[in-house]
């Protein structure tokens, strides 16, 4: 372990401490935790934004480029594959579709493995490392568990994953597979996966990596901070993403406070959260301002198929701090905001378009200024999930109108065929 620990864990329901270097993943309380720095970071933004014209492996990573307020001290132990530096990318055809002037995507598919967890996961193996822990395992719909396996392999640890069997978008499995992690497909769904992978860590000398780890959350909250300066520090008034397990929201939400309180940033944008309707237990908690009451989930946008989201709590506390909203859209507003997506020649996974959905929700109910400026987070890659972009283009996803359909044909192998085929 290193010996400057600048920080502690901070229950959020009793404010518990406990040393910054304790293994521990909730309070005694059950309440989840969260990593709170204590003193001055160090650094400014003139040296972030200096970082970037360098050679260096830790100022070339979207997260470890704003090291001293994510994981101070941690040099030696870094394990990065060159996380974050995702694009943020404007479009004229879904600003229209969506009803605004502009917008702005910020593709999180174009980490490693090709989905936002790789920004978490550099954080939590590094933490593994300091711990000398050799054994890590997650819960995962997917793209956790294909990252946390890619950087094991990095580090030369062992990694379990618990998936819930069948229900992993083929690309997602076959990393996992690929890179070589002990892959358990339970017979339930994720959060039957989530309280296992929880009960084996508390009696196994095994890291639990999923987003309950603080330690995910706090190179999460890179997202923000990449985003902020791909900005030039210029705060939008909205930034939007899919919600699930809802560590991702904490994360950006935590780390928009610290920018906040630092003075990077004048003053906090405001934060929309999207859920699948069929996966929607915080919105309903939302909604009603009631305490979140789990749900059994069912959605195409497999990422987000989350019943019972272990950080609903720190996710309310991060919108209520900015003036957030959270909302739902069905899995054929998902499908279809897809479908524009991809069309775009941006494309993302389906639960990443959930954004585009929401926005477009938004925007119609009048919550979304037209004028706005706004920054959507693509959450993963369009290569995760082919098999439902296969099926919509064919249309045969079940339950679904394929309105957008661009599906293979088939030509007898002459020319004459082909130049029928071409102007027809
Ligand atoms: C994990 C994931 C989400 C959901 O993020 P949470 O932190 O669980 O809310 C959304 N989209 C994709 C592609 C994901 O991999
Ligand atoms: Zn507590």
């Amino acid at each position: 372990m290193a010996d400057s620990i600048t920080w502690t864990l901070v229950c959020v329901d009793c404010a518990s401490t406990f040393p910054g270097d304790e293994l521990r993943y909730r309070c005694t309380c059950g309440g989840t935790l969260d990593v709170v720095q204590s003193g001055s970071p160090g650094i400014d933004r003139e040296t972030v934004d200096e970082r970037l014209r360098s050679r260096h492996p830790h100022d070339r990573s979207g997260v470890w480029r704003f090291r001293e307020l994510i994981l101070p001290g941690a040099d030696d132990a870094i394990v990065t594959r060159g996380e974050g530096r995702t694009g943020l990318h404007p479009s004229k055809a879904l600003a229209a579709w969506v009803g605004l002037e502009s917008i702005v995507l910020k593709h999180e598919g174009e980490n490693p493995t090709g989905s936002f967890k790789d920004r978490g996961m550099t954080v939590g193996v590094t933490q593994a490392m300091r711990l000398g822990k050799r054994r890590v395992a997650c819960a995962s719909t997917g793209n956790t568990s294909a990252s946390m396996a890619a950087y094991a392999a990095i580090a030369g640890l062992e990694a379990y994953v618990f998936v819930p069997a069948g229900k992993v978008a083929f690309g997602k499995l076959a990393q996992a597979l690929a890179y070589g992690a002990r892959t358990l497909e339970i017979e339930g769904d994720f959060d039957d996966a989530m309280t296992l992978v929880q009960e084996l860590c508390a009696v196994e000398d095994v890291y639990l990596l999923n987003s309950i780890n603080p330690f995910r959350v706090e190179g999460q909250k890179a997202i923000g901070f990449e985003l902020l300066q791909d900005l030039e520090w210029e705060v939008p008034d909205w930034i939007v993403l899919p919600g699930g397990n809802l560590g991702n929201v904490t994360a950006l939400t935590k780390g928009l406070g610290e920018l906040h309180a630092l003075g990077w940033i004048d003053r906090l944008p405001r934060v929309a959260v999207v859920q699948a309707a069929g996966a929607n237990p915080f919105y309903t908690a939302w909604t009603n301002g009631a305490e979140l009451v789990p749900v059994r989930a069912e959605t195409l946008a497999t990422a987000i198929r989350i019943g019972a989201p272990v950080s609903w709590r720190k996710a309310l506390r991060g919108l209520h701090a900015t003036n957030g909203v959270v909302t739902q859209v069905d899995d054929v507003a998902i499908v279809e905001a897809k479908a524009r997506v991809d069309a775009a020649g941006i494309g993302a996974e389906p639960a990443s378009c959930a954004t585009v959905a929401g926005i477009r929700r938004l925007v119609q109910e009048g919550v979304i200024a037209k004028d706005a400026r706004v920054a959507g987070i693509l959450t993963g890659h369009v290569l995760k999930d082919p098999g439902l972009v296969v099926d919509y283009h064919k249309g045969e996803l079940a339950g679904i109108e394929s309105t957008l359909a661009n599906a293979p044909q088939r030509v007898a192998a002459d020319l004459d065929s082909l130049r029928r085929a071409i102007s027809g």
